[in-house]
């Protein structure tokens, strides 16, 4: 099989001139930093997840870190997070002073184990951290019931979750703090930037405040005509606002959502279809409790009926101009999380088995018709290459 004419990146923002209008007008209008239109971004966002509050941030790790210290959580406490995440999620609990006790995912959907969270409950666990992995809700509803027995918060790591609903409701919905990513791969992007969503208003206060200096209510209007230069500094906060050059790519990048989002769920269900019919390769199984937000698209590398591994998978769609990832290292593994922690290899099995053999392929909504295509025939192309027997 001939390598495609070009490299095809495993994941490229989708954009248009509205982007860089947006980006145009706010250099033009003066307000460089926190304005009006990450006001306005952060109200039409609320308003889409149906949230109460929603507080722009420069990352989805900053509104995690937030979330956690907005519910008082910190030193002496445990929060529960799944081991197949990405670093973030585990390491805003060690920046609020408190412990990430890692567990065990399903790996039908590489999806938190409800069943692992019991188990994992101690009299210091003060929260859950479920991670809608892939862009498809965690089982909610068995969380929320762990949560309200032993009296935990759950803040949502919703990174992958612009778009995604549990049972009819948006993530941002349901009630409790999640975070949002805008990083410049992820389904809606704003180069770098977060939203943190919550119901509860003495949250979104101090998020508020923790997120810019700890500085009294409105301070970042204090240079506006309108605008008071008097501010009190109620805690040791931080520097995450959000600014409005990357709020007027948030604003533009809403209006093409659902459009983007047609062709994640197209070319899903079409690379679905395709592996289907692929002896050796698996993909991951979709929930019907929800919408599927397709922000990843993994497959998993069968090795007991290919002769080759994950690793040497990768090579081959390289060399073929095929761009892909790995989502992701199991948390344990990594050197902080097995030195600071005491973690070793063996302890979450599921994991660590799941992470042997998955890799993200690409989908993202201007990949071509042609490039996926390409994509599908690779797949069906190494499968045969590589096939364990003859049948
Ligand atoms: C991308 C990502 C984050 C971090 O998002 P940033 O906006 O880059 O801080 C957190 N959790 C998960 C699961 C992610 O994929």
């Amino acid at each position: 099989m001939q390598a495609y004419e070009k490299f095809i990146n495993y994941a490229l923002p989708y954009w248009d001139d509205t982007e860089i209008e947006g980006i145009t007008d706010t250099i033009r209008s003066n307000w460089w930093s926190r304005g009006p239109k990450t006001a306005a971004f952060e109200e039409r966002f609320a308003k889409s997840v149906g949230a109460k509050y929603a507080i722009a941030m420069n990352s989805c790790t900053a509104g995690l870190h937030i979330a956690l210290m907005a519910h008082g959580i910190g030193e002496g406490d445990e929060v529960i997070v799944p081991d197949i995440t990405f670093c973030a999620s585990a390491n805003t609990v060690i920046h609020a002073g408190a412990r990430p006790i890692l567990v065990d995912i399903l790996e039908e959907t590489g999806l938190i184990d409800p069943a692992a969270i019991e188990a994992a409950i101690t009299p210091k666990t003060k929260a859950i951290v479920p991670v809608h992995y892939s862009g498809q809700a965690c089982d909610m509803e068995a969380i929320e019931r762990i949560a309200k027995e032993h009296n935990l918060v759950i803040i949502e790591d919703a990174a992958h979750a612009v778009y995604t609903t549990y049972k009819g409701t948006p993530i941002g919905g349901l009630g409790h703090t999640a975070s949002f990513s805008f990083y410049a791969t992820k389904n809606l992007a704003t180069s770098e930037g977060g939203m943190l969503t919550t119901d509860n208003e003495e949250v979104a206060n101090k998020a508020r405040v923790l997120s810019l200096h700890g500085m009294s209510r409105n301070a970042w209007n204090r240079y506006a005509k309108g605008g008071s230069w008097f501010y009190e500094v109620e805690y040791a906060g931080y520097k995450y606002n959000m600014t409005d050059l990357q709020a007027s790519l948030g604003l533009a990048q809403m209006d093409k959502l659902e459009k983007m989002q047609a062709i994640r769920d197209k070319y899903a269900k079409f690379y679905d279809k395709v592996i289907d019919g692929i002896e050796g390769i698996e993909h991951l199984k979709t929930m019907d409790y929800g919408r599927h937000a397709w922000h990843l698209y993994g497959i998993k590398i069968d090795e007991t009926k290919l002769n080759i591994n994950r690793d040497k998978f990768i090579e081959e769609l390289t060399a073929l101009n095929i761009g892909t990832s790995v989502h992701f290292i199991p948390v344990h593994l990594h050197p902080l999380y097995r030195e600071s922690f005491g973690y070793k290899q063996g302890d979450f099995p599921h994991a660590e088995h799941y992470f042997s053999q998955i890799l993200s392929i690409p989908l993202y909504p201007s990949m071509t018709e042609g490039e996926i295509n390409y994509v599908a025939e690779a797949l069906q192309f190494l499968a045969a290459k590589y096939a364990k027997c003859c049948g």
